[in-house]
């Protein structure tokens, strides 16, 4: 019954739990998938950074690079295309990126690196140029030689005279737009403005400025250059999210089932019930025992206690049966001895001499190897003759025990008094109970509320109280809430009561409290009325 009810509440917990590890699994779902996110997203713009900075230093170098070499070129825009030739394939040779050298005297190309001699007009060649500027670039879909591929057209005008220079063509290929290109997958992507037209990683073709994309990152101007790149970073990608989403999802699944799992298993009963014994969630409760005739204190009935740090109180109808049925209740009733033993000095102030000290014990602990030894354990720790140790034993327990005559007789031999609990709620006769020596007998409470009411057990009451009177057994009443059950039991002879009416089982603190206000022995008690 006991442990059904336990587990009814580790059904509860279960949906609690369940409750419990969803809310751990969605947080870590949210936290997870943010952090990463903004993680993905500043190593992003870090490594965009890089690019951009790289990207700008290996232009500014390259084209400072070609700057110079063309510089070394317009010398031989004085000398004929047969005498200046082989200088300029050179340079074209040696020149990464160049395609062309072209050298250009008044307006006229006359002298290619690719092509040797030629006479065109340039503003046909390169329309875009403008030729009056030191230094020009420009973008072109394609050249008379090889058209539709684009170029980068770069004049170098020679200094005072207008329309005599060098011009350049690049391939486009070497240019980083293409080394950047390759990180495609790192969703960056670039143009490269010169003039009105841009070369783009997104188009094979140029396309006017004005049709580019507006919602750029960046915009490099390279300094002394007609030149920009612009740059189109995407920090999150549609896979950083689903992949993220993905990651979260698997990781929050694993941490609800380990959180649920680590919950259950530290909500276990058996688990908690270890745990609140290391942790001394476990304590005693004193519930004073009178005598009927005069009131007075005749002992106290140690009642365990469990306060759970989460559950708050746990009845010791539910967690005792547990314990008896997962073979817990030999620690359980050690830690109960040793919880009495440390509280001996306030006991011995707050009772008399000769007080009884009832301690339940679970039928199970009988048969166990070590009784006897946790026995003269707690025996020898006790104070020598003030308390009456008493052992009550469930009616059930002692019928069902093998070896109880035998346990029963050692226990009495030890000076222990023995006394039957629950009495009337194990089916079991009375006079089957003479077999054993027996000191008290505990009328149930169930039998105590039906004094004054017409209910069937309101006879049997008075045959039990007579038939332990002829046992010459002690009577003690049980669950005692009021004057009229009192008044009942005192003329019926019965020896002991105890019950809320008289009082609740209370703390150490609160029974010494008690007893100094109303426990002196032989004081009446202040019975309401
Ligand atoms: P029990 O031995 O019959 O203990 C008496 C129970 O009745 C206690 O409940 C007590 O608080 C309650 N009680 C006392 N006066 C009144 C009253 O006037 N009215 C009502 N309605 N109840 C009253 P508690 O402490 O919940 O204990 C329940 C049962 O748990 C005990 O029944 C006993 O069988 C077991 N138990 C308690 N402490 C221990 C222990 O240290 N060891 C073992 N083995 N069992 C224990
Ligand atoms: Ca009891
Ligand atoms: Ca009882």
């Amino acid at each position: 019954m006991g442990l059904k009810r336990a587990f009814a509440r580790h059904a509860s917990y279960r949906r609690r739990n369940l409750t419990k590890s969803s809310l751990a699994a969605l947080s870590f779902f949210v936290i997870f998938t943010a952090v990463t996110l903004f993680l993905i997203n500043n190593q992003r713009s870090q490594y965009h950074l890089k690019i951009e900075t790289r990207t700008h230093d290996f232009t500014v170098d390259y084209l400072d690079n070609l700057k110079n070499v063309m510089l070394q070129i317009m010398p031989l825009t004085n000398k004929s295309c047969s005498a200046a030739f082989a200088d300029l394939t050179y340079q074209a040779a040696f020149t990464s990126g160049v395609r062309t050298y072209i050298l250009v005297n008044e307006g006229i190309a006359y002298c290619s690196s690719a092509t040797g001699s030629m006479g065109l007009e340039v503003t046909s060649l390169y329309p875009e140029i403008n030729w009056s500027k030191p230094l020009d670039m420009k973008l072109q879909q394609g050249t008379p030689m090889v058209p539709n591929k684009p170029v980068v057209a770069v004049w170098l005008r020679q200094p005072g005279q207008s329309n005599t220079g060098v011009l350049a063509t690049l391939d486009l290929s070497l240019t980083p737009y293409l080394l950047l290109a390759s990180h495609q997958n790192d969703a960056s992507e670039m143009a490269i403005v010169m003039g009105k037209q841009a070369a783009t990683t997104f188009s094979t073709n140029l396309i006017p400025l004005e049709k580019l994309p507006k919602n750029h990152t960046r915009r490099l101007t390279i300094p002394n250059y007609p030149l920009e790149i612009i740059f189109y970073h995407k920090k999150l990608t549609a896979d950083d999210v689903r992949l993220t989403l993905l990651a979260s999802l698997v990781l929050s699944l694993m941490v609800g089932a380990l959180s649920y799992y680590i919950l259950m298993l530290r909500q276990s009963p058996e688990r908690a019930l270890i745990r609140g014994l290391k942790q001394n969630e476990f304590f005693v409760e004193y519930q004073p025992v009178f005598h009927i005739a005069g009131n007075s204190i005749a002992g106290v009935e140690a009642l365990i206690r469990w306060q759970h740090p989460i559950e708050g109180r746990i009845p010791p109808d539910l967690f005792i049966p547990y314990a008896e049925s997962e073979g817990l209740i030999v620690p359980l009733t050690r830690y109960l001895f040793d919880m009495i033993v440390a509280e001996i000095p306030q006991l011995v102030q707050a009772l008399p001499r000769g007080s009884k000290l009832s301690i339940n014990l679970s039928p199970s602990h009988l048969n166990t190897p070590s009784f006897h030894d946790d026995v003269t354990h707690l025996l020898a720790r006790l104070p020598p003759d003030h308390f009456i140790l008493v052992f009550e034993i469930t009616e059930r327990g002692m019928v069902e025990e093998q070896n109880a005559v035998e346990e029963f007789d050692w226990l009495r031999r030890q000076g222990i008094r023995i006394a039957v609990d629950d009495f009337g709620t194990g089916h079991s006769a009375l006079i089957y109970l003479q077999r054993f020596t027996l000191d008290y007998l505990k009328i149930d409470q169930g039998f105590v509320n039906s004094i004054g009411q017409e209910t069937v057990t309101a006879p049997v009451l008075d045959a039990v109280i007579s038939l332990a009177k002829r046992l010459k057994m002690q009577t003690i009443a049980e669950g005692v809430e009021t004057v009229e059950q009192i008044n009942f039991l005192q003329e019926r002879d019965v020896n002991f009561m105890q019950g809320y009416y008289l009082s609740k089982p209370l703390g150490i603190e609160a029974l010494v409290a008690f007893c100094q206000a109303n426990c002196i022995f032989e004081h009446p008690m202040p019975v309401k009325t």
